[in-house]
């Protein structure tokens, strides 16, 4: 960590660019010049939590809605044909709404599609992950938002997201389940972040030694705009995203390091080389929003009030191109976008 600490001090241009030669080397001979691509598919915007920078808070009169399994399953075949064969399962925290079951439901109907299917959901207990690997889940997204517990207990007044502890102690338990994959990250802009690079690197250290069967992901999410129209305290430059993604692969040459569309696509593309193993593309963070399916089932909510947005999606996204354009992107960069690099039949493996 004194190393982590060291890389995360003010440098040069002269000094940055040697750690982003540095990281460069590392990430390519880890991962070669590789690119593992998924999608969202978000099942619903119900939440009982009151996150303060989220477009899916309760507090926000948007469109409520929940997708069917069958609904859920026509946008999985929008993104199979699309290419992808990794998908994320994302849904906000509602006990009613999307229950265990559902969630189970969900993954054992999109399964035979997608080989690699990934949840960020609500945090369960271990028989809840147990339950979810048994249905078809690879693998578990959960970011602690801010390890800053001042600033968490702020930004979480209330419903369950309130328990920092519960929340913390997720990769773990998920770990203990079954789950291969687990993504841990911190939503940068929430506060000073260095301060949050460092808890985060000091949990992913922890989280390699404990779960050391489990393949380890990082995620750098910036604040996007959303319904609430939340500023964030403590914003990050550019400058300051590649300083952090440089010093966290000199530290962890081994981990996924996930970018998503938050960023614009120029960002995307000069971040690539420096340590990105995971990009989302071709994203829509709204339920129903790939295929047009999304006059579900309405369960709460009602129009949007006056400066609210009519849909229901979480964040705007930052990078519009279409997942095809972004593949080709890749291949014009020199990396191999990686559309598939897990089977559930791997498990059956003695
Ligand atoms: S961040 Fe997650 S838990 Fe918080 S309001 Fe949004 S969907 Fe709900």
């Amino acid at each position: 960590m004194r190393k982590f600490q060291h890389w995360l001090e003010p440098k040069t241009p002269a000094e940055l660019e040697q750690m982003a030669q540095e990281a460069r080397r590392l990430t390519q001979a880890h991962f070669g010049k590789t690119v593992r691509l998924y999608a969202p598919l978000y099942l619903s915007n119900e939440c009982v939590n009151v996150c303060q920078y989220c477009g899916f808070s309760r507090e926000h009169t948007i469109r409520r809605l929940t997708l069917t399994s069958e609904q859920v399953e026509t946008e999985a075949r929008h993104l199979v044909k699309e290419g992808f064969r990794s998908i994320l399962l994302v849904a906000g925290e509602h006990p009613k709404w999307i229950s265990e079951n559902y969630l189970a439901e969900c993954l054992a109907r999109i399964r035979p599609l997608a080989p690699s299917l990934a949840l960020e959901v609500g945090p369960m207990d271990t028989d809840g992950y147990r339950m979810m690997v048994k249905a078809g889940a690879e693998a578990l997204t959960i970011y602690q938002e801010t390890y800053n517990t001042k600033r968490y207990a702020e930004l979480h007044p209330a419903g369950p997201k309130k328990d920092f502890d519960w929340r913390l102690e997720c990769p773990e338990r998920a770990a203990e389940a079954g789950m291969r994959r687990i993504g841990v990250g911190a939503l940068f802009g929430l506060s000073d972040w260095r301060e949050e690079a460092l808890a985060l690197a000091a949990h992913t250290e922890y989280l390699l030694k404990t779960c050391w069967r489990t393949f380890l992901t990082v995620s750098l999410p910036r604040i996007r705009p959303a319904a609430g129209d939340f500023t964030p305290p403590h914003p990050i430059s550019n400058r300051e995203m590649v300083h952090l993604i440089c010093a966290l692969r000199l530290a962890f040459p081994q981990i996924g390091i996930v970018l998503s569309t938050r960023e614009s696509a120029q960002f995307r593309d000069a971040l690539l080389p420096l340590g990105i193993t995971h990009m989302s593309a071709g994203s829509n963070t709204e339920p129903g929003g790939y295929t047009g399916i999304n006059s579900g089932e309405q369960t709460t909510g009602g129009a949007p009030e006056k400066n609210q947005p009519e849909t229901g999606e979480q964040f705007h996204i930052a990078d519009e191109r279409p997942a095809a354009a972004f593949a080709e992107q890749l291949k014009k960069l020199g990396y191999d976008p990686v559309w598939k690099d897990w089977d559930q039949g791997l498990n059956a493996m003695p």
